[in-house]
């Protein structure tokens, strides 16, 4: 027998209506020796259905996903749900109260942290919680992100190209419902750990996005935000209403190729903007040293042709950074 979860829910799942309530994890601490962290939580159910397991602050430095979601359940009624709606708006709550990508308390990065340990750290008991609570609950699950403080993108929809071509169907219709302006075939960088992995290998319908970054949101992508997650509720038949389809350029992460890293510190000067084409060989970024004057830049170039998709956002950088992503425009 596996040691249960610290965390308990002050909300009741089997039960139909709207409950706004907690993920409590104890958290013994200087300031509140029998203290708590206290993960917001809603739950939408009306009657028997599918499952939707929504969340947003997986990241704590990224906004569109917590606007979508703390403003969904403050206006989702359940009369227009069939089945259950779960919204965690700040999964990595600690982070998102300290604005920065990972927990302050222990530096956990909750997307690398599944499939967590029920006696770990903070972060590792709630990616812990999502594991064997929350996801085997699910349907569909969709985690919202965005670029944080360090990237800026496209805003875009995504799913992963999955061994299990049915369950790779179901999550691309869901990333066209959702309808941004570009929806991503997603590679990524380093799977290990990520909540995405622990969704898809249960054989969830997993579907997620980069709608922007820079530590902040913009109203446009705020308003994606909050269109597309009720586009993708209405797609799975669990919300009433039809869906708001927009047209969407398809992107694809065809390789590694597709990211450039920095090789040292400096000044970054992005050669071009989000969403414009670049070809092959094209230099996409150039690194600025500082410490004096009369050098010559360093030039990054793109190693695949397509759009720029993400770029790095403040504007020093250091090596190892990603400077740039170049997705191809599939249609
Ligand atoms: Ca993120």
């Amino acid at each position: 027998m596996s040691r249960p979860s610290p965390i308990s829910a002050t909300v009741d799942f089997d039960r139909d209506g709207v409950q706004h309530g907690f993920l409590r994890l104890p958290y013994s601490r200087d300031d509140s020796a029998w203290g708590s962290v206290m993960i917001p939580i809603c739950v939408v159910k009306n009657g028997s259905g599918p499952t939707a397991l929504l969340t947003g602050g997986n990241h704590g430095d990224e906004y569109e996903g917590p606007l979508a979601l703390y403003e969904l359940a403050r206006t989702l009624d359940p009369k227009a749900v069939a089945g259950s709606v779960i919204i965690v708006p700040a999964m990595n709550y600690p982070a998102f109260r300290a604005g920065t990508r990972t927990s302050p308390i222990d530096k956990g990065n909750m997307n690398r942290s599944f499939p967590g340990r029920p006696d770990g750290t903070v972060t590792e008991k709630i990616a812990d919680y999502f594991q064997r609570e929350l996801l085997p609950r699910a349907d569909i699950v969709f985690d919202f992100h965005s670029g944080g403080r360090t990237l800026d993108f496209v805003p875009f929809c995504a799913a992963h190209i999955l061994p299990d071509k049915k369950q790779e169907a179901r999550a691309f219709a869901a990333v066209e419902a959702f309808s941004a302006p570009f929806s991503m075939k997603m590679l990524e960088i380093d799977a290990v750990g990520m909540y995405d992995s622990a969704a898809e290998e249960m054989g969830k319908v997993f579907v997620t996005t980069e709608l922007g970054g820079g530590g902040t949101s913009r109203a446009e992508t705020v308003r994606i935000a909050r269109r597309g997650i009720l586009n993708v509720l209405r797609h799975e038949g669990m919300v009433d209403g039809a869906v708001e389809k927009l047209p969407t350029r398809w992107l694809d992460m065809p390789s590694g190729d597709c990211f450039c890293f920095a090789e040292e510190d400096g000044m970054i000067e992005t050669m071009v903007d989000l969403g414009e084409p670049i070809e092959a060989g094209a230099v996409v970024a150039r690194i600025h040293s500082t410490g004096r004057t009369g050098q010559a830049p360093q030039e990054i170039r793109a190693r695949i042709s397509g759009l720029l998709t993400a770029r790095h956002f403040p504007g020093l950088v250091k090596a190892g950074d990603c400077v740039s992503v170049v997705a191809v425009v599939e249609r």
